[in-house]
This record gives C-alpha cells, structure tokens and sequence, in this order.
C-alpha cells in the first residue's frame, strides 16, 4: 500500500514531468486463437516498459475468407478473455470488436484517445511489420498519438523512419495459422496455447473440420 508521501510525490512527479498518467501497450491482432507467442510478447514489453497494463484487441473483421474456418468474434474475444484472465498486467480491448467492420488502428486509436486523453498508448507490433509503417493509413497522424513498440526479429532492420521503441523478447516460433493446422489434424496444442484456451476449443469444436 502507498504511503500518503509516496502518493504525494507521485503526484507532484506527473505534475512536473507533465507524465501522461497511465500508460498503456495495445496488442491488435485477429487471435484466432490467442496463443503463447502473444502471451509471452505482452508479458515482455509490459514488464520492459513498465507499462500499467497490456491490453489485447482483437479486431472485429472475421479471419479471410479463404481460410473457411469462420469463427465468431465472440469467440476469439473469448478465448482472449481465457488466456489472460490470470494475469493482472493484461485486459480485453473490446473498442474494434464494438465498432465492427473494418477499422484502421488510426480510428480506433484516435477514438481511444479522444476518450482517455492522458494515457499514453504503447502501440506494439512485430519488428518484420515495422518497415511497413509507411503504409499505415494516417501514418503520419498515427505516430502523434501512439508510441510505437517493435519486437526484435532475427533478420530484420531494428531501425525505422518513424520512432519506435525496440524492445527484445524470446522469439516464440507459434501462430495461430499452426494451432489451426494442428487441431483440423488431430494434433495436439498442448503447451501452445493456455490450458483454458484449449478447454474452449475443445467444447465449441472449433477449428475441426478439415479442408
Ligand atoms: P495468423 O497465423 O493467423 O496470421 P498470428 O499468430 O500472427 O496469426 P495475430 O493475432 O495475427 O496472430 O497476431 C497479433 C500480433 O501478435 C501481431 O502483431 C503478430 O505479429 C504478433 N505475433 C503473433 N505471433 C507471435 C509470436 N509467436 N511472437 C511474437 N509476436 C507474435
């Protein structure tokens, strides 16, 4: 518990730096399913950062097309909900799940901001996606209000013509394209994915079927 001095000086600290007051790291992805790798990355750039919390967002447009294996926002939003449940540093970003559709991270993070003016939100993308900033819509007005935070990748450039923050985490080598593969071949995800997280694939049947 915080003493009243310490709370004090913690006041007077943000009063003086003029330090936004929470500060936040958004992991955006489809996470069809959340896996370790997103677990893993969060936890590092959170703990890295010193970030107040890490929030997953999972985005509202269903996985493509091609894949046939549609699965319900719902429950990719709830299979989030499982993986992170333990872990008090992470939250569920429902804000593109809301809207629905398909929504930039320029709108969402705009609409973000406009609602929490003094957070400061640590934007946080694979260091192989960074080189590709140029083709953000609303780039240039993106990086005016979010921080951005590349994980290092073996075999890419750690610089950037935008600021980045880098941070190095285990390189993980789990997706959500293999845990699909691996379910519609009868393979086990154990270890992969939370035990939660398997238990919810399990009882919906989701990603069995096998094209
Ligand atoms: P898919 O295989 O379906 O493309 P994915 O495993 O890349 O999915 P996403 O939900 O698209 O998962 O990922 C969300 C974010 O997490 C993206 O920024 C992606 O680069 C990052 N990410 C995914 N897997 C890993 C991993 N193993 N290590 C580090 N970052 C990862």
């Amino acid at each position: 518990m915080q003493t009243v001095n310490q709370t004090a000086t913690k006041v007077l600290t943000e009063t003086v730096t003029n330090r936004p007051r929470r500060r936040v790291g958004i992991l955006g992805g489809t996470f069809n399913p959340p896996h370790l790798g997103h677990l893993i990355m969060a936890q590092q750039v959170g703990d890295q950062l010193g970030l107040d919390e890490v929030r997953f967002m999972p985005d509202a447009e269903p996985p493509h097309v091609d894949e046939k294996k549609t699965i319900a926002v719902e429950d990719r939003a709830n299979m989030v909900q499982e993986a992170i449940v333990d872990n008090p540093l992470f939250r569920l970003e429902t804000a593109e799940i809301e809207r629905g559709g398909k929504s930039y991270t320029y709108d969402t993070m705009k609409a973000l901001k406009a609602k929490h003016p003094d957070t400061q939100y640590y934007f946080i993308i694979g260091g192989d996606m960074v080189d590709y900033l140029h083709t953000w819509y609303h780039i240039e007005d993106l990086v005016k209000l979010v921080t951005f935070v590349g994980i290092k990748r073996t075999g890419y450039p750690t610089t950037s013509q935008y600021p980045v923050i880098w941070v190095d985490a285990p390189l993980i080598d789990i997706s959500s394209t293999q845990i699909r593969q691996k379910i519609s071949h009868g393979h086990s995800v154990r270890y992969l994915v939370p035990e939660a997280v398997a238990a919810y694939i399990k009882e919906h049947h989701l990603y069995e079927q096998n094209d």
